[in-house]
């Protein structure tokens, strides 16, 4: 009896101390934003629906951040730059035309959001961030959530990863005065890169950039953004 007891005083111990599916508030704030700022805005791509609503974005942002991890704005992430308003990831992530055996390029790596997105897709994510200790953080970020399929780099994007190129799609995460054409040149013939061009906050526009068959290029202009400079390493 006495143990019968203890066995019932120990499961509801436990049962109590399990947190039921209806108190995960940011299950419920990553749903929502899926819906309202997502899926309300014209992203239809199952992959890339499915990807925004498993990313736990509050795990990318500062810690006093977390509140406001899934509101629908781009958030500081510390050296002056900010991780990307979500509508704006997940329609960059529909635009890549993204494949489950697709080895990415991604520029900008920032808080690592963007390339944990993406990697819920394809196969492989190169990830290359110019600031060191955010390039660190994020690396150890991801480690810890258990990406195997990010590789992170320090260095300067606009030349690429010659080493792993050619790659089947192309992100840029910061604002570039021109297309750089080391990453044209890295893109697979038949793919896509995606970065927002303008060379002051308020002309930027993402770009677009279609590798045809034969080696040439066509651009088209789908939406005015704002995105943090992409910057050269002197
Ligand atoms: N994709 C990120 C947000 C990008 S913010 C995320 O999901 O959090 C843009 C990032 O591009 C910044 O971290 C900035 O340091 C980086 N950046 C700027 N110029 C760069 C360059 N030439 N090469 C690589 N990264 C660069």
């Amino acid at each position: 009896m006495k143990s019968r007891l203890l066995t019932l005083s120990l499961y509801l111990l436990l049962a109590a101390s399990v947190p039921c599916y209806g108190s995960d508030n940011n299950r419920e704030a990553r749903q929502q934003m899926v819906e309202t700022q997502i899926r309300a805005r014209g992203v239809t791509n199952p992959k890339v629906l499915s990807a925004m609503n498993k990313v736990e974005r509050h795990r990318f942002v500062h810690p006093n951040m977390v509140p406001d991890a899934y509101i629908d704005s781009p958030l500081p992430i510390g050296h002056g730059q900010t991780i990307s308003q979500p509508y704006i990831v997940a329609y960059m992530t529909e635009l890549l035309d993204p494949r489950p055996g697709d080895v990415v390029l991604e520029v900008g790596t920032g808080s690592g959001y963007q390339a944990a997105v993406l990697a819920e897709i394809v196969k492989h994510v190169y990830t290359i961030e110019l600031i060191k200790p955010l390039a660190q953080d994020a690396r150890k970020r991801l480690a810890s959530l258990g990406y195997k399929n990010i590789t992170v780099r320090t260095g300067d994007g606009y030349q690429g990863w010659p080493e792993k190129a050619p790659f089947d799609a192309i992100m840029v995460t910061a604002a570039a005065d021109h297309i750089p054409p080391p990453l044209v040149e890295q893109l697979k013939p038949g793919r896509r890169l995606v970065i927002p061009v303008g060379s002051t906050p308020l002309t930027q526009e993402l770009i677009i950039v279609e590798k045809k068959k034969d080696g040439s290029t066509i651009q088209r202009s789908v939406l005015p953004v704002r995105f943090v400079p992409l910057r050269r390493k002197n």
